[in-house]
């Protein structure tokens, strides 16, 4: 029987487990029904029936976390999977071998995809090792069934997607023609990282404007974009955007004092607490322009002279954050905003931690952001949905609106500025 093909980004073929133990606390250790009989039945074997015992808990069927397949879970000891010895390794790995471990460790954090092409595969920054990936300064490929590629992949994927999408009416029948475009744009690396987002937060515009999509008008989207990079004109058409560093300001409050707080996560709260106090995010509505002032500053003592040597992070990320199928679990215009919002999310924890540190934002800066944001909210769809619902709630998923999280803030930050109508 053939193979199932898999891909594979390029960056993640460099990946190798540091054994740092960071992956087994902080999080639930869930298991599917054959990862628990797994760890019975060998732990059984070998007179540690006491150890399965005391560590690993059956999920009651009615339990929301049934609902997400858990069949049971390890519990923690001091915050620290059951299973893990004194000396940081995993006792289940050292003493059994990798393949008894449970399938959701056997894939951590790789994030694996069932999809019409075979699998394919992406990632999660909040491991260390991975994170440290994002520095790689090479563009992001894909590798189709690369040599010499292993890892004990069980039966655990992350999410599935079926050959129906082609079937779909929708724009979604021509995902596999819009992600690669989508790469694409995010890494025209004559553009800057914000006017990569900003076209192609025109591009979803322009898709999602298509009443009954077809592949011509697919292809004629790309090939337009391609030449619209080559014009001079699109830079200085970019700039003609006027950004409204009020609206900008008072979603990041809106978020930091709203959404982040209620993230069982000590140090993203740390910081983000930090973060409400820095930029006085903790004073009422009405005091904004005081915010407004402060991050501008700060954006400029902290950020920007520091950009060009933290784009290819930044670049690294968005690509990952497409080739996590948000395109399809999301509208365009939501998963384009989701982007933008943890674009900017990044951005401004990297700020704190720079102003906290009383140092210039610089890569290991921006990849302990990344890090502490996955870590703590990148695998929570509910907070995804949370996000979704709260700018549902506020009618402000238009791709006008997250490009105002985009733009620069001018110097001369004036609260007259308005959003403009370039990409209305
Ligand atoms: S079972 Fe092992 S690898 Fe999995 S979380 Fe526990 S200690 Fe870590």
């Amino acid at each position: 029987m053939k193979q199932e093909d898999i891909y594979v980004p390029s960056t993640m073929l460099a990946y190798q487990c540091s054994q740092s133990g960071e992956c087994c606390g902080g999080w639930e250790i869930g298991l599917d029904k054959k990862s628990h009989d797994r760890l019975s039945y060998v732990l059984s074997r070998n007179n540690q029936k006491r150890l399965f015992k005391d560590t690993v808990k059956k999920v009651d069927p009615g339990d929301e976390k049934a609902k997400h397949g858990y069949y049971s879970i390890i519990q923690f000891v001091e915050g620290k999977c059951g299973m893990l010895e004194p000396n940081g390794l995993c006792g289940l790995h050292k003493n059994h071998g990798i393949e008894i471990l449970p399938d959701i460790c056997k894939a951590f954090p790789r994030l694996i995809y069932k999809t019409p092409l075979g699998k394919e595969l992406s990632i999660t920054f909040s491991c260390p090792s991975a994170a440290k990936l994002l520095k790689n300064r090479e563009k992001i490929v894909m590798v189709k069934n690369p040599d010499n590629f292993f890892f004990a992949h069980g039966d655990l994927y992350y999410c599935y997607i079926t050959k129906e999408i082609f079937d779909r009416k929708d724009i979604v029948q021509f995902y596999y023609h819009l992600e690669p475009h989508f790469i694409e744009i995010l890494q025209t690396r004559s553009l800057t990282t914000e006017e990569r987002l900003i076209l192609l937060g025109i591009t979803v515009k322009r898709l999602e404007a298509l009443d009954q999509p077809t592949i011509d008008q697919i292809n004629d989207t790309i090939q337009l974009n391609r030449s619209i990079i080559q014009q001079s004109f699109f830079k200085d058409d970019i700039k003609q955007i006027h950004s409204s560093i009020d609206h900008q300001v008072f979603l990041l409050k809106e978020f930091v004092n709203l959404r982040i707080p209620s993230v069982p996560n000590k140090e993203l709260k740390e910081i983000f607490m930090y973060i409400a106090k820095t930029f006085r995010f903790d004073q009422a509505d009405d005091k904004l322009n005081e915010s407004v002032e402060i991050y501008t500053q700060y954006y400029w003592d902290y950020y920007h002279e520091a950009k060009e040597d933290i784009d290819h992070i930044l670049e690294n990320y968005l690509v990952f954050f497409i080739l996590r199928k948000t395109f399809i679990k999301y509208t365009l215009h939501e998963a384009y905003f989701l982007t933008i919002f943890f674009y900017s999310l990044i951005r401004l924890l990297a700020m704190g931690l720079a102003i906290r540190d009383k140092q210039q934002v610089d890569e290991d800066l921006m990849i302990k952001a990344v890090w502490v944001i996955e870590k703590a909210i990148g695998h929570s769809y509910l907070f995804y949905q949370g996000i979704i619902n709260f700018l549902r709630e506020k009618d402000l998923t238009t791709v006008s609106h997250a490009i105002t999280l985009l733009k620069t803030p001018d110097k001369r930050a004036s609260k007259k500025e308005q959003i403009a109508s370039f990409v209305d």
